[in-house]
């Protein structure tokens, strides 16, 4: 069975060094010393300062939105994981949805000034698939308008953007660090932010508000990350040049067999590939569905990354939809990348594919 990733599992024996050490400190959360040590170095891999580690990335959005003053309304993009419009709605803030660019499938920077109310307080896009958003034309906007930028970059781990770290543009950025995803803490999560008062801040609130250990200052949650995630994240941190380089390869791989039969989305000017995911975009959705089940078939399990548009969400009661962001979610698929995927696997997928769109529907 292929499955569209699979977690990354460090060295073993590194991590029982690490567990070793947790039993002799029996120290398992609250900002402990794995945890300090895992923010430091993320800090330092990625090129970024004010970086806050959460229990998940769910939490660092909704953590974010808080420390930023988030309310009233929110610009977001459709086209994205549930969680983006998800912690909105659950932090009260009413997701306000802009079409996305049909080359990117990031939020189009053109459409977002229109959509702007009295009561617009921020803007929240989507690096999608490590793709970056219109970032200066997003920033001129906010500037105009008094509103924060929120970045939703759980895909954009370890990506460049004009020569530095895409985590460092916007008020804040937030990362995901679940088991699936590029870098990971088994579940987890990290808020990277430009000013460090905001950090202070989201820090207070990440700890029910308590600061110190007698005074509650803030309306805080629960959103600490603990020694065993900071393990698990120190462990794979020592492995991820490997992790993006087999990725790279199986990137490249599939890029070189499928260019010429299927679209791929664009990858902006500027902008590092992380390789975390490998999206093609076929004729229709009756198509993408005949190649979806030829692959089950042989028990390869792509996934509809992102499917439906979260404008069509139920729970939203919208009435109108974004079309771009319908269209795309209806034949975009995500194909299989993770260490380990082997050449022949990645050939295997790709024949498949190939032949399926080859033979004309009977
Ligand atoms: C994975 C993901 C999240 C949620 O992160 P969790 O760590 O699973 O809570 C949020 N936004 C996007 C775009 C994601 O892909």
């Amino acid at each position: 069975m292929i499955n569209i990733t699979k977690p990354y599992l460090p060295d073993r024996e590194k991590l029982n060094e690490y567990i070793d050490g947790i039993y002799d400190r029996a120290w398992l959360t609250n900002n402990g010393p794995l945890t300090q040590e895992l923010t430091q170095r993320l800090e330092k891999y990625l090129g970024v300062e004010n970086l806050l580690l959460v229990s998940n990335g769910t939490l660092a959005l909704q953590v974010a939105y808080r420390a930023m003053g988030v309310c009233g309304k929110a610009i977001t993009t459709p086209f994205s994981f549930v969680a983006t419009t998800s912690s909105l709605v659950w932090e009260g803030i009413e997701p306000v949805f802009v079409d996305i660019d049909p080359e990117t499938l990031c939020i189009g920077s053109s459409e977002i000034e229109e959509a702007i109310t009295p009561e617009t307080t921020a803007i929240v896009p989507v690096h999608v698939f490590g793709n970056a958003c219109d970032i200066e034309e997003i920033e001129t906007i906010a500037q105009k308008h008094g509103l924060k930028t929120i970045y939703d970059g759980a895909h954009a781990f370890g990506v460049q953007y004009k020569g530095k770290s895409i985590l460092s543009y916007g008020d804040a950025t937030t990362l995901s660090f679940h088991a699936t995803k590029l870098f990971h803490t088994i579940e987890g999560g990290a808020i990277i932010f430009k000013k460090k008062e905001d950090y202070e801040t989201a820090k207070l609130m990440t700890t029910f508000g308590i600061n110190g250990s007698d005074s509650i200052v803030e309306l805080g949650i629960n959103a600490k990350m603990n020694e065993f995630q900071a393990a698990m994240g120190l462990c794979v941190l020592d492995e991820i040049d490997i992790i993006v380089e087999k990725r790279a390869k199986i990137w490249q791989q599939y890029h070189k067999e499928l260019e010429d039969f299927l679209q791929i989305p664009l990858l902006k000017k500027n902008t590092s590939n992380n390789y975390s995911y490998f999206p093609v975009l076929f004729q229709n959705e009756e198509t993408l569905l005949r190649v979806k089940a030829a692959l089950n078939e042989q028990k390869i399990n792509p996934r509809r990354y992102f499917y439906p548009s979260l404008d069509t969400v139920s729970y939203l009661h919208l009435h109108q939809n974004q079309e771009i962001s319908k269209d795309i979610a209806s034949r975009v698929l995500c194909l299989p990348v993770y260490p380990g995927l082997e050449e022949f696997e990645v050939q295997s997928i790709t024949d498949i594919i190939k032949s399926c769109l080859l033979t004309k529907k009977k």
